[in-house]
């Protein structure tokens, strides 16, 4: 379905940016991966579907890295027909305590780099006609927990920013909706687990299930599988007027 098209996923050397960016490379897009870490791990899954990958490590917080990685995306394969704003960090305090440079950090990255690589990608895809901008926001950007204010905010400003993308273009091809997802077991959920079994003094699987309890009615994770194929529905003619949403996949967290 998406062959010939070409995918830029940010943040996506892991978790669910790595899981929409197989998903997508799986119905023939090409891909550009991006993020820290491992990054000839996550190449070698993308390239196994079948599909050219490249890469650049633009660090998510510089607006002039951020051009640079879109100016090399366009070099690689001629244009730029998907972005999904992915990359995102967290940190948990209460608003006293939370240190400002971790706020200004997740501002930064959760945030204004979906702003910059969404106003530098648009121009190529208003002279292709075509293009699907995905922003994966959050259950939290739609309601709020304790000691999150930074990726709370941040996370509520990114789907602002998706209903006025697809405001902007809602007479053309391209759309622009958002991905809201409840827990996801990552590297970034891990690490709230992790330090729950620590505060709490119990074995990680009592503290996965008091995380699920506290505010996940399923009991259950959500997949970045079961993302990707919600980014490849975004992507699918029946998603043509699909727009400014803000879809939750959240196992009924923001039903309560
Ligand atoms: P993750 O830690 O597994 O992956 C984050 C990715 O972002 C990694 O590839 C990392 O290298 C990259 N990254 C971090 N800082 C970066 C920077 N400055 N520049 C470039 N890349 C950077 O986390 P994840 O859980 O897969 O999170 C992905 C997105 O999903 C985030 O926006 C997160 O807020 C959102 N999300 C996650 C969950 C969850 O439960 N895991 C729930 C809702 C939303």
């Amino acid at each position: 379905m998406l062959k010939g098209k070409t995918a830029l996923v940010t943040g996506s050397t892991s978790g669910i940016g790595l899981g929409i960016a197989k998903a997508l490379a799986a119905q023939g897009a090409n891909v550009v991966l991006n993020g820290f870490g491992d990054v000839d791990g996550p190449k070698a899954e993308v390239a196994a579907l079948g599909v050219q990958v490249a890469y650049h490590g633009a660090d998510m917080s510089k607006p002039a890295e951020i051009a640079d990685m879109l100016t090399y995306a366009a070099q690689q394969f001629g244009r730029v027909d998907i972005l999904v704003n992915n990359a995102g960090i967290q940190h948990v305090s209460r608003i006293e305590s939370f240190a400002p440079e971790r706020w200004d950090a997740i501002i930064a990255i959760n945030l204004s780099s979906a702003f910059h690589a969404t106003r530098l990608a648009l121009p190529a895809m208003q002279a292709a006609g075509w293009g699907r901008i995905i922003n994966v926001a959050s259950v939290h950007g739609l309601v709020a927990s304790a000691e999150k204010a930074a990726y709370v905010a941040a996370k509520h400003g990114v789907v602002g920013l998706t209903k006025v993308t697809a405001l902007e273009n809602a007479t053309t091809g391209i759309t622009c909706n958002a991905i809201c997802p409840g827990w996801v077991l990552t590297p970034l959920v891990q690490k709230q687990v992790d330090a729950k079994a620590t505060a709490l003094g119990v074995s990680n699987e009592e503290a996965t299930r008091l995380l699920l309890g506290e505010k996940e009615p399923s009991m259950q994770f959500t997949t970045p599988e079961e993302l990707g194929a919600l980014a490849v529905f975004f992507c699918s003619p029946a998603g043509n007027n699909v727009r400014g949403v803000a879809w939750n996949m959240d196992g009924g967290w923001a039903a309560q």
